[in-house]
């Protein structure tokens, strides 16, 4: 049981990791500016309440919602990983 947890954790990180490396491929200039990392995962967070609510309220499939979602923790792992390369301290 703890096993197949533990699988499935790696599993959904795997993704992230995936699409983190897809994402700096098509995208390899990224932003220095906080706020504009910050406008990147809401655009994503935004695409995630879109898929959401086009599940809930008309014919959307919710995978769309879980690949939105998927791209808004990568997202947050490329701005995690430009912090630690911009601020040396944390
Ligand atoms: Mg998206």
């Amino acid at each position: 049981m703890e096993l197949n947890s533990e699988l499935d954790r790696l599993r959904k990180y795997s993704e992230i990791d995936a699409e983190l490396k897809r994402a700096k491929e098509k995208h390899p200039n990224y932003p220095t500016d906080d706020f504009k990392r910050l406008a990147i995962i809401q655009e994503e967070l935004g695409e995630t309440f879109q898929a959401a609510l086009q599940y809930h309220d008309e014919d959307g499939h919710y995978d769309k919602v879980r690949k939105e979602l998927i791209q808004t923790a990568a997202m947050c792992m490329r701005m995690l990983e430009n912090m630690e390369i911009d601020h040396s301290e944390y």
